[in-house]
């Protein structure tokens, strides 16, 4: 299955504890379908300070990776949460058409 999420993208989350939540897609992890969204599913990690690292220890927050089935991309021309198509152009190269304003990106 091809992603339409890619890096960069401005997306909405749909489901679980962020759910209406908005940002920017960090990095997608697409082996595991998942995505890590700019503040979203914020996770708190324990970590042992460790003075040769330069590690001060605490707690830190850091966004854990969220399901990509979640999350609806928000169009760049439009800025609605859309429903994309795909188009194939002539070089072989993917792109996207919102279906809300038929904007390619
Ligand atoms: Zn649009």
């Amino acid at each position: 299955m091809k992603l339409s999420v890619k890096k960069n993208d401005q997306v909405l989350v749909t489901a679980g504890k962020d759910r209406g939540a908005r940002g920017k897609v960090l990095r997608v992890l697409a082996s595991d379908s998942k995505a890590i969204v700019e503040r979203v599913n914020m996770m708190k990690r324990h970590t042992r300070p460790n003075p040769q690292k330069g590690i001060q220890g605490g707690i830190l927050e850091r966004e854990a990776p969220i399901q990509i089935a979640n999350l609806m991309v928000i169009c760049p021309e439009c800025g609605e949460p859309s429903r994309l198509g795909r188009k194939r152009l002539e070089d072989g190269r993917g792109q996207r058409v919102c279906k809300n304003c038929n904007a390619t990106f």
